[in-house]
């Protein structure tokens, strides 16, 4: 249910009005008060505690000093006056800076007087200084605990220069918190408070932003976070049971001579156990009678597409079609290559659409898909289009999923009446915390090992000097037979600055391996489609020696004769993209390189992150390295869900609390999975109301 009073618009508080409102509406986004009420302090000071001078460091924020004032100096010329009052406590000194209000401040100090400062630490040619601090005398007895804890808010220039400062939102605040009708209804129930102790609401909104201790400090952080996390897992635990009871899916129920014709005569190696383990969970999953909806995740080479493959011969041993989609046409053809090479001598129809089919061919393979003939189609987005009509379309599987739009998805499961199943491969890892809020509702298989006999890629980090060592080391490899890649950044933000980067490497290279003895290609993302696609074929089939490519080749080329990947300007890469780019070697049998050329100045980031791609080749480690280093807002393809816009839960810190929200959403769930014992009304009341809130949590699964 709305609720009026937090619903009031933000004009209305005391100490807003009409202008205020405006601005706090344009820079912070509020508008009412249940939207203040939610703008919570991204930090606390502890005013119980004081530092020291000498234990301010680079990084301290806001913090409290006890000093006495020992100088007081104006310094300058009429408008570029300031106020120096030199403070010092037993560690050492520092000044406090006024620029403005200098005559008052001036009457106000007291030499050899003790004040509590607090403010924000700068260095200032050399000396600690703080710019615009608070004073006060320290107070003769300890604080009353409902101030020990000071909230801070964050505030831009603008409302700073209309009195909205971290100070001016707190007071703000107050006034919303004090406001006679302020009441916060309630919304989980009595046994999720008692049962895991929780804050009650009001008292935890209130603790957010004015904590009576520490302790209730970090009560209502907990309430808050559980009830953040707890809806959006209760919502993903609806739908799950909801596809699992609603959708009907296809029943595969048995297997057949495809599958057994292919996994006796065809398979010329033995599965991993993990491929054991993903295609058990899926046959379950198919032969179940409910819908499939599953992601399988799986680092680069190991083995997913083999696996979709069997699905789809289980798929038609129950006479169903099945297609596959990737996201290039590159992809597509190499899926189709490889397919159509592995089911050589058994009797499939497979054929191959992208949007450079022919109109001929490609009415054929309508027609063809309409009667039944053909069992599995390869292609790209040209699946999606509506002239594509299926006999008995059973099985979908999307490879590369972060590069596929949720609608287009949905627009695959209209073509029937009866969904068919889906299975989602990706080699991105998502690491579980992430996973857990986003795929809720998609079970998820993952293939942790990788077939046998996989030399690890071994990764270097060079310096741009050392460029000529990298340049013999490729001249060795090239000798050997083998091919090389080297990448460099293209960032949609300075185009044509990296272009112009992409395009100085490449004539370098060309200085370096000149023709006739060697042959270079380059391949970018404005090329035209169909010499990008000229340039990768001359490659695949040796021509070249040498790709000089940005990250258009991120995504599943395999090229197995190209053992080593140099990637120039390493540092302006993400992790989850060097990770990608990595893959693209090592897949065939001889030991491949992964070079990474870097200048001398790195931040602490890509440190790590240059690092952490030295130390492991475990896609799922460096999942998790990127997620904390990045946070989750970046991470790919989440940009746009909103679900994870979160205001307080942290997805990298908090996965206790996420796991606790799992678990009670999903028993609540199974036991009553509409909501609608009246325990769980105060439950589905407030969901009701976050979907009227959040259009875009439908985008979501
Ligand atoms: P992914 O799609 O996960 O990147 P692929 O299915 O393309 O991986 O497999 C990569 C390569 O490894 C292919 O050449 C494939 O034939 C081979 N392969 C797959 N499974 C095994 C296995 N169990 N043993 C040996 N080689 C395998
Ligand atoms: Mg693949």
């Amino acid at each position: 249910m709305a609720t009026p009073f937090l619903d009031t618009s933000i004009e209305y508080l005391k100490g807003v009005g009409s202008a205020r409102a405006e601005l706090l509406r344009k820079e912070l986004g509020l508008q009412t008060f249940g939207e203040l009420l939610t703008y919570f302090p991204f930090r606390y000071v502890d005013r119980s505690k004081f530092y020291l001078i000498s234990e301010i460091r680079d990084d301290t924020a806001y913090i409290q000093l006890k000093a006495k004032i020992v100088r007081i100096q104006t310094i300058g010329q009429a408008h570029h006056q300031r106020l120096v009052a030199t403070a010092r406590d037993s560690s050492g000194e520092i000044d406090l800076v006024w620029f403005q209000g200098i005559r008052w401040v001036t009457e106000m100090l007291t030499p050899q007087q003790e004040y509590v400062v607090f403010g924000k630490p700068a260095l200032f040619n050399g000396r600690w200084s703080m710019a615009h601090p608070e004073l006060e005398i320290p107070p003769a007895h300890p604080l009353p605990l409902s101030e020990t804890v000071r909230p801070i808010y964050n505030s831009t220039e603008k409302l700073k220069n209309k009195g909205l400062d971290f100070k001016g939102i707190g007071k703000l605040v107050k006034n919303l918190l004090l406001s006679e009708k302020f009441a916060v209804p309630e919304n989980l129930t009595l046994t999720i408070l008692n049962n895991l102790r929780l804050l009650n609401r009001q008292e935890a909104f209130v603790n957010i932003h004015f904590p009576r201790s520490p302790d209730l400090l970090k009560k209502a952080q907990t309430r808050l976070k559980f009830e953040e996390l707890f809806f959006i897992q209760l919502r993903l635990a609806k739908q799950r049971i909801g596809r699992l009871s609603k959708h009907e899916g296809h029943r595969f129920f048995k297997v057949g001579d495809y599958v057994n014709q292919f996994y006796h005569n065809h398979l010329t190696f033995e599965l991993t156990n993990a491929q054991k383990r993903v295609i058990k969970e899926i046959r379950a999953d198919v032969g179940s009678g409910n819908q499939m909806n599953r992601l399988l995740q799986g680092d680069v080479g190991s083995g997913k597409t083999l696996v979709a493959l069997m699905t789809m011969l289980i798929a038609l041993d129950n006479d169903y079609q099945s297609c596959l989609m990737a996201p290039t046409e590159i992809l597509a053809k190499q899926h189709f290559k490889s397919i159509t090479a592995m089911l050589t001598g058994l009797k499939v129809e497979v054929r191959l659409l992208t949007g450079n089919s022919k109109p001929a061919e490609r009415r054929e393979i309508q027609a063809g898909l309409e009667s039944g003939t053909i069992q599995l189609l390869i292609g790209t987005h040209a699946l999606l289009e509506e002239n594509v009509q299926f006999y008995r379309l059973g099985l979908v599987v999307i490879d590369e999923q972060h590069r596929f739009g949720v609608a287009q998805r949905a627009k695959l499961w209209e073509k029937n009446i009866i969904t068919p199943h889906i299975l989602v491969m990706t080699a991105t890892p998502i690491p579980r915390t992430l996973a857990m809020t986003l795929y809720g509702d998609l079970d998820t298989s993952v293939i942790d090992e990788l077939p046998p006999g996989r030399k690890s890629i071994v990764t270097r980090h060079v310096y741009e000097p050392e460029h000529g060592k990298v340049f013999q080391f490729i001249r060795e490899k090239v000798a050997e037979g083998r091919q090389v890649y080297i990448v460099y950044p293209l960032i949609s933000e300075s185009e044509t600055l990296d272009l112009k980067n992409l395009e100085d490497g490449y004539q370098h290279v060309i200085l370096e391996f000149p023709p006739p003895r060697y042959s270079v290609s380059m391949v970018h993302g404005q090329m035209k489609q169909q010499l990008k696609d000229t340039e990768m074929k001359r490659f695949l089939q040796k021509e070249t020696q040498i790709m000089v490519a940005t990250t258009v080749i991120e995504v599943g080329v395999d090229v197995p004769n190209a053992s080593v990947m140099v990637i120039e300007n390493a540092e302006r890469f993400g992790l989850s993209q060097l990770h990608q780019l990595r893959g693209r070697v090592g897949r065939g049998s001889d030991q491949s390189y992964c070079i990474l050329v870097s200048g001398y100045e790195l931040s602490a980031e890509a440190r790590k992150r240059i690092s952490t791609m030295v130390r492991t080749t475990d896609g799922f480690e460096i999942a998790e390295t990127d997620l904390q280093i990045r946070g989750p807002g970046d991470l790919q393809g989440t940009q746009q869900s909103g679900i994870l816009d979160l205001r307080i839960a942290d997805l990298v810190k908090d996965e206790k609390i996420l796991k606790y929200a799992r678990n009670v959403a999903t028993d609540i769930i199974t036991d009553d999975p509409e909501l609608v014992k009246s325990d769980n009304d105060i439950l589905a009341r407030h969901l009701q109301q976050m979907e009227r809130n959040q259009q875009n949590w439908g985008l979501i699964s």
